[in-house]
C-alpha cells in the first residue's frame, strides 16, 4: 500500500495492520505503508505518531521502531503507562497512523562493534529488539551479551522468539528477574545461553557473566534503573560517559 503524503510536517500516514499483545501490559502495534525515510531506518530509531480518533488526530507520542530495519512494515511495542498507551490494545486493524521520523541515533555504530552488551530495563527492551532483530536478519556474528531487568517472569516477552535468537547469534541473555525468589525455575532445555537471575543487576551478576569492560555498552530503561546501573558499571570500570544510552522520558 502506497503512503499518504500530508500537506505539511513531514508526516506519513501508515494503517494499523495489526495489534499483538505481547503481555499483560505490553501491546505490538504492527503498520502496513510505504516511504524511502522510514526504509532506510536503522535499528534503535524511533518514531513519532499520531493515531485518527474518532474526534481527529491523538497528541503526538515517541516510540521506538522495534522490528529490524530490513522489515517491510513498522512495529511499535508499547506498554501502557497512561491514557495514550492504555489504548493502544483496543486499536482497530485500518486505522491512519501518522509517523514522523525517523528520529535518534541510539545504537547507531552498533554494527561496528565486535562486542556489545545490551541492558534493559522492562520496555526499555524495544530498541534492542530491534537491534537483535537486525543481527538476525543480517547473520551478525557480533559477541552480544544481553542484560534484561524486569519484576516478574509474567514481565517478560518476546522470549521464545529471544531465546531463539540466542542460538543463532553470539548471543548471551541474562533475565533478571528483581522480584523472584527462585527464578532458575525459569530455565529451559535448548537455551543454554539464556539464564535467569535474582534482584537488581548489579556489578556481582554483570561480572559473573563475564562482562568485559571494554565492550561498546548500551542502556535504556526507567531512569533510576539507568543510573543504578550506571553506578554498577562504574565499579566494572566502564566509563559511565562510554555508555550509550536511550531515555523513554523527556522531562
Ligand atoms: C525516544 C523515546 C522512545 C520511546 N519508546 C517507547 C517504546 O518503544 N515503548 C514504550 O512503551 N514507550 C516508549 N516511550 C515512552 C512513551 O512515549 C510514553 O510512555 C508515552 O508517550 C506515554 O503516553 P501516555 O499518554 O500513555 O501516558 P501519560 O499519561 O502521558 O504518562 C504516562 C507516564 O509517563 C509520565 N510522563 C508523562 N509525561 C512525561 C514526560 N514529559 N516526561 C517523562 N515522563 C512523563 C507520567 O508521569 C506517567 O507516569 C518512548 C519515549 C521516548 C522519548
Amino acid at each position: 500500500m502506497a503512503a499518504e503524503r500530508p500537506d505539511t510536517g513531514g508526516e506519513v500516514i501508515w494503517r494499523v495492520s495489526r495489534i499483538q499483545p505481547e503481555n499483560h501490559d505490553v501491546t505490538s502495534m504492527f503498520l502496513e505503508g510505504k516511504d524511502a525515510k522510514f526504509a532506510a531506518r536503522r535499528a534503535g530509531q524511533y518514531a513519532v505518531i499520531r493515531v485518527m480518533r474518532p474526534e481527529g488526530w491523538s497528541e503526538p507520542h515517541p516510540f521506538t521502531i522495534s522490528c529490524a530495519p530490513e522489515a517491510d512494515y513498522l512495529q511499535f511495542t508499547i506498554k501502557a503507562a497512561g491514557a495514550f498507551t492504555s489504548s493502544v490494545r483496543n486499536i482497530e486493524p485500518g486505522t491512519p497512523v501518522k509517523c514522523l521520523g525517523p528520529n535518534g541515533t541510539f545504537c547507531r555504530d552498533i554494527d561496528d562493534r565486535p562486542s556489545v552488551v545490551l541492558i534493559a530495563g522492562g520496555v526499555g527492551i524495544t530498541p534492542f529488539l530491534s537491534v537483535l532483530r537486525h543481527f538476525h536478519a543480517k547473520g551478525a556474528s557480533n559477541e552480544v551479551m544481553l542484560f534484561w531487568s524486569n519484576k516478574t517472569f509474567e514481565d517478560v516477552f518476546c522470549l521464545e522468539e529471544i531465546s531463539g535468537m540466542s542460538n543463532a547469534l553470539n548471543l548471551k541473555v541474562v533475565h533478571n528477574l528483581s522480584r523472584e525468589d527462585d527464578p532458575k525455575r525459569h530455565l529451559r532445555g535448548g537455551y543454554p545461553n539464556v539464564v535467569f537471575e535474582s534482584g537488581r543487576l548489579d556489578a556481582g551478576v554483570l561480572s559473573r557473566y563475564g562482562v568485559n569492560p571494554k565492550a561498546a555498552f548500551y542502556l535504556c530503561g526507567p531512569p533510576p534503573m539507568m543510573d543504578s546501573v550506571l553506578q554498577e558499571l562504574s565499579t566494572l570500570g566502564v566509563d559511565p560517559e562510554a555508555v550509550e544510552r536511550e531515555k523513554f522520558s523527556w522531562k
